[in-house]
């Protein structure tokens, strides 16, 4: 079977976005929420990459928020955040050019957590990603913040709500 075919592991490269590592968090939903993805690929500095989900960025953003405070924990990059993400999933993104090498992935349930990029004639069509609930993170809505006071907000911007002065210190992840 070609990794196209495989619907509930496969990804086309167009609906996951990239984004530099050196990138803020607040950027990093901003491109969730221009592409409507629940994740994206992290690009590294030594042109590795990983793929980070809304949800587990999302948490560890929130988290170092309650302890430094909104302000330092919405400066941030993403690299910064990539240590306290290798607990959550730790994604590295790796290159499958042969078919064999694509028939010969673990995938499902007991297979590790991978994302793989497939390449056709060196150009990267998509994402094959061993299990499911990783490829249903990035075709899920990114996340949606919420202040204390309740207010909802598509951006994570400075980490403070739109509407009132609160910080934004919840999220809902489909
Ligand atoms: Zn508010």
């Amino acid at each position: 079977m070609k990794p196209q075919d495989d619907a509930s592991h496969y990804v086309p490269a167009h609906k996951v976005p990239q984004i530099d590592a050196t990138s803020s968090v607040a950027r990093f939903f901003a491109v969730l929420q221009d592409a409507r993805a629940g994740g994206a690929l992290v690009l590294l500095p030594d042109s590795k990459s990983r793929y980070v989900s809304g949800r587990a960025l999302g948490t560890a953003v929130l988290a170092r928020a309650k302890t430094d405070g909104t302000d330092a924990a919405s400066e941030l990059s993403i690299h910064t955040y990539l240590r306290a993400l290798e607990q959550e999933v730790p994604v590295t993104a790796t290159n499958l050019h042969q078919q064999s090498e694509i028939s010969a992935l673990a995938l499902g349930e007991n297979a590790p957590y991978e994302v793989h990029r497939v390449l056709e004639d060196g150009c990267v069509t998509g994402l094959l990603f061993t299990h499911e609930s990783l490829r249903d993170s990035v075709l899920t809505n990114p996340p949606v913040w919420i202040c204390a006071d309740g207010d909802e907000n598509d951006q994570y911007d400075s980490g403070y709500c739109s509407y009132c002065p609160e910080p934004l210190d919840r999220m809902k992840t489909p």
